[in-house]
């Protein structure tokens, strides 16, 4: 899961960041609202936190103009006072939730997951290759009926997995999906989760489901 959160406070978007990312999410930061703009335009984030009160543009404009383009992805926005007509001005532009600050990170946390998983549980159904299931609403992943326990960052990986089963998945592609725009591609991080991965749904079973596609990347396929 990718988020991008658009806040002009240094202190609260580091804040924000740190702690998503420890609850593995991928979180890139814009610091003002046409930047964000921009990036939310990429259509590659799963949610997006849009702070009202912006430089360049504010929250509301961001949201009004991704609306008016047909970008659907959830918006939670950060109003600094509960006034009400933020909030009505914020719901008639399309924002799907609200959040006063000052704000404990606990709150924006039981936010986002519950946004996310609306969205999970519209979008995707319980994924199947083989006899591996992954079920994004409830997080739980089994192969064979037996359970597979896995961190954030690996079942973000196995996800982007099984929604392109078949399909040839580069590391530039993998880090894009699953890691933020700051991620160095060089570093073999994406290799070692892969392995991570693989020891947890491949070892010890048949049909092999992740195969290394030399000079490309890697393929999730049962064969
Ligand atoms: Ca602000």
């Amino acid at each position: 899961m990718r988020l991008l959160v658009v806040e002009d406070e240094k202190k609260v978007a580091r804040f924000v960041k740190k702690g998503l990312e420890e609850e593995g999410y991928a979180v890139d930061v814009a610091p003002d609202g046409e930047e964000g703009l921009a990036m939310a335009l990429d259509g590659v984030h799963d949610l997006l936190i849009l702070d009202i009160h912006l430089p360049r543009m504010d929250g509301l404009g961001i949201l009004q103009e991704l609306r008016k383009k047909k970008v659907a992805t959830p918006v939670l926005l950060l109003t600094v006072r509960a006034a009400i007509e933020d909030k009505v001005l914020g719901l008639d532009a399309g924002a799907d939730d609200y959040l006063t600050k000052p704000f404990a990170f606990q709150e924006l946390l039981a936010r986002v997951r519950a946004l996310l998983r609306r969205r999970a549980e519209a979008e995707a159904p319980v994924l199947q290759v083989a006899d591996l299931t992954l079920d994004p609403a409830r997080r739980l992943a089994s192969r064979g009926g037996e359970k597979i326990d896995l961190t954030s960052k690996e079942f973000a990986l196995l996800a982007y997995f099984m929604r392109n089963p078949g399909r040839v998945l580069t590391r530039t592609m993998i880090s894009e999906h699953v890691w933020d725009y700051d991620f160095d591609t060089m570093t073999n991080v994406i290799d070692v989760y892969v392995n991570y991965l693989r020891k947890k749904i491949d070892a010890g079973r048949e049909p092999k489901l992740i195969h290394t596609v030399r000079g490309a990347g890697y393929v999730l396929k049962a064969e």
